[in-house]
C-alpha cells in the first residue's frame, strides 16, 4: 500500500502514464487529444453516411 499519490491513468492514445489532475486528462499531451479527436471525427462521418435515410423514406412512403 502506497502513500496517497496524484493516481495515474493511461492515455488512451499512446498509454503513458497521465496524472490524474493533468491539463489534457485523459491524454497525457495536446497532440494525443487532437489524434483521439481525428478519431471520433473519421468514425463519425462513416457512420453519418447515409444509407438510411432511403430506408426512412420507403418506410413512411408505405405507411401512406
Ligand atoms: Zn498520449
Amino acid at each position: 500500500m502506497s502513500g496517497a499519490k496524484t493516481p495515474l491513468i493511461k492515455c488512451p492514445i499512446c498509454k503513458k502514464d497521465v496524472p490524474f489532475d493533468g491539463p489534457n486528462m485523459p491524454f497525457c499531451s495536446d497532440r494525443c487529444r487532437i489524434i483521439d479527436l481525428g478519431n471520433w471525427a473519421s468514425e463519425k462521418y462513416v457512420i453519418s453516411s447515409p444509407a438510411t435515410d432511403g430506408e426512412l423514406e420507403k418506410e413512411s412512403g408505405e405507411i401512406e
